[in-house]
């Protein structure tokens, strides 16, 4: 089975180089899972696909550039008369998160507005959550320790889809990516060392750690974009589509 992964948002916080946020569709026969929904995705999965046909969202940590746009979805599919059910997935204060969003970005709707379709929150953890279609596992990484950030191991057709989320190097984010066959590793700087991120450097160093087929770059930030010639990885832009 062949397993579709298009990066609708590769971008950082900041837009940089005007891509858009995290927003990273999985699709196969009978799946069809977002990863992250940034602030800035809603217009970035509109240019691509049809909003509609996300079943699910699961969410690597609670930063406005990987959940932030999640409000707006639900918003734009109970106006384009969604039925089907909206799972998302994520850390144990997505929920709060989200209600919390809703309130601060749309009172005068969330709460007096009857949502038209079902719209759920479910922790993912260690165990495999079955969401979207495909079987998801969250296992902790180090970023910012309010985020509550995870690595995503996503398993559809017999793949196994590994996903950094925001994440420095540690032996943590090596077992995200143990045996994927695809890792899909945000790299914010080239070179930098800071204690939130992981660069593309440290990736490189790290390569074998990672005992992933594949790697992939995602979430580029201004110094990673400055370098993109040097890149000896995989690097994606907006609306990048690749098949495992
Ligand atoms: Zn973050």
């Amino acid at each position: 089975m062949t397993v579709r992964v298009q990066f609708l948002g590769s971008g950082n916080a900041f837009s940089d180089g005007g891509r858009a946020n995290a927003a990273i569709h999985v699709t196969a026969p009978g799946v069809s899972l977002l990863l992250d929904c940034g602030g800035s995705a809603l217009p970035a999965i509109k240019k691509h696909i049809d909003p509609a046909t996300i079943d699910a969202i699961a969410v690597t940590h609670l930063h406005g550039d990987h959940f932030g746009g999640i409000t707006f979805l639900v918003l734009e599919q109970h106006f384009a008369g969604r039925k089907k059910a909206l799972v998302a997935g994520g850390p144990p204060s997505l929920e709060q998160r989200l209600r919390a969003a809703e309130q601060a970005l749309y009172p005068d709707f969330f709460g007096p507005t009857a949502l038209g379709f079902p719209f759920t929150t479910v922790v993912l953890g260690a165990t495999p959550t079955v969401i979207g279609g495909a079987r998801v596992t969250a296992l902790p990484v180090r970023h910012v320790r309010l985020a509550e950030p995870h690595g995503l191991r996503v398993e559809v057709g017999g793949k196994v889809i590994a996903y950094s989320g925001d994440a420095r190097w540690t032996e943590h984010l090596a077992a995200v990516a143990k045996g994927a066959d695809l890792f899909i590793c945000e790299a914010s700087f080239f070179d930098r060392d800071d204690p939130a991120h992981i660069s593309y450097r440290q990736v490189m160093a790290h390569r074998a750690e990672f005992e992933a087929k594949r790697i992939v770059l995602t979430h580029l930030g201004a110094e990673t974009l400055a370098h993109l010639s040097e890149l000896e990885l995989e690097h994606t832009a907006d609306g990048t589509l690749i098949e495992i």
